[in-house]
């Protein structure tokens, strides 16, 4: 006799995610204990004090969370992307925005070992993994975003050196940083080039750690360059190089900003759920009416979309297969998707999804910047628009 079919136990779908191995399960399970433990009960004073302590980037580097990908002859682990991926995964369900590790990690380092001579290898890395120096890029200015060619900061040759001056803003990691690697005009029209400006230069000043609609654990700050007179060695690859730089460095930025939004994404759907099956009224569960239901499926529906897409281009990226153009795409459609998420979850959550306490609202207030930081949306659709119409 056949038996009764079981109803799947409640609960969100998930897709699975056979790209990951053992190691990297083991990997997961210890950088999961480690945000537990070191980051989620201390999250909301960092949030009240603007920024997170160093004391979490020295655990960090400790616990191996930190530059997953440096090799080891830098100090690094010398691990594929997928265990970078799992630290930024590991960060994002909890809604910790305050540790800017990624941009350490993902967007600084990379620099590094990419286009770094051995002494500024040697230099900076192996304290990059171990969280006793941290990194952050500086390419924003008050009046060039999306539009980097308006960057008015300026290094001219200065002796056998170079000195440095300009402001920057929106700079994550701000405050903390001991290493800014900073875009500047050089030479006559020679273009933008990217110079390593330690934290301690003289002539190198912090602005205000600014306020923000969210992320408020996450130091972004203005600073300041004034006349900063910087070694022969400050100078990252070519002179002139910078823009091909920032542009090598795009795919991997925006796979790990869409890789967060998926994480949180599936975070936000989770605690969604949870409040839908236990939120009583009009004598049943809120869960239990068809328009809350509907809402919960659409939301499912976009983030097992969401877990596909990003799976594969993970796939891709090991392969080294992944373009700027592909990036480019899932860097809008993941934070566009986290948007809606995040929209429809705090709107099931009624008065208490506004309420700061909630984690919701963290959710929701700290997604509404991925679709600007890193390229807005409409930059993001402008690069996949012309890559498939050609350019004259
Ligand atoms: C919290 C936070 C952290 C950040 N961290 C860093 C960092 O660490 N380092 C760093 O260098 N920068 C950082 N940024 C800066 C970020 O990358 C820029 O804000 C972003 O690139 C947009 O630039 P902008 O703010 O000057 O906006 P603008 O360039 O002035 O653009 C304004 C708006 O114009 C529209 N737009 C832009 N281009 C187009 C187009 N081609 N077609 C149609 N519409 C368009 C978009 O809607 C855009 O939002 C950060 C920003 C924030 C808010």
């Amino acid at each position: 006799m056949n038996r009764p079919e079981r109803p799947p136990a409640p609960g969100p779908l998930a897709l699975p995610r056979p790209i990951f191995e053992e190691e990297h399960i083991l990997f997961r399970e210890a950088a999961r204990r480690f945000v537990e433990a070191e980051i989620v009960p201390h999250h909301a004073a960092w949030e009240d004090a603007g920024v997170v302590p160093r004391e979490i980037w020295l655990r960090a580097g400790e616990a191996g969370l930190l530059c997953p990908t440096v090799p080891e002859e830098w100090g690094g682990p010398g691990a594929d992307f997928l265990c970078a991926a799992i630290a930024i995964e590991e960060v994002a369900r909890v809604g910790a925005s305050g540790p800017g590790f990624w941009i350490h990690s993902e967007m600084v380092a990379p620099y590094l070992t990419r286009f770094g001579s051995e002494a500024q290898k040697a230099r900076w890395l192996p304290a990059f993994v171990r969280g006793e120096a941290i990194g952050a890029v500086a390419m924003s200015e008050p009046g060039a975003g999306s539009d980097l060619r308006g960057i008015r900061t300026r290094a001219s040759r200065h002796g056998s050196g170079w000195r440095l001056s300009g402001q920057k803003v929106f700079i994550s990691n701000g405050q903390l940083a001991d290493l800014v690697v900073v875009a500047a005009q050089t030479g006559n029209g020679a273009g933008i080039s990217l110079f390593l400006v330690p934290g301690d230069a003289p002539g190198f000043q912090r602005g205000r750690n600014l306020r923000k609609l969210g992320g408020h654990a996450q130091d972004t700050s203005e600073l300041f360059f004034d006349e900063v007179e910087l070694g022969p060695d400050a100078l990252l690859g070519e002179e002139g190089g910078g823009f091909s730089m920032l542009m090598a460095g795009l795919a991997r930025e925006r796979l790990a900003i869409a890789v967060s939004c998926q994480a949180k994404a599936e975070a936000v759907l989770e605690i969604s759920l949870d409040y839908a099956r236990e939120r009583e009224m009009f004598g049943q569960r809120l869960g239990d009416l068809q328009a809350a239901r509907h809402r919960l499926a659409l939301m499912q529906t976009e983030v097992l979309q969401g877990r596909a897409f990003v799976d594969s281009l993970l796939a891709l990226h090991l392969q080294g297969a992944l373009d700027a153009t592909m990036a480019a795409a899932a860097k809008y459609a993941l934070t566009e998707m986290l948007g809606r998420v995040a929209d429809a979850g705090l709107q099931l959550h009624g008065g208490w999804g506004y309420m700061t306490e909630y984690p919701i609202a963290r959710f929701f207030a700290d997604a509404r910047v991925e679709r600007i930081a890193g390229g807005a949306s409409e930059v993001m659709l402008d690069i996949v628009g012309k890559a498939m119409v050609g350019r004259r």
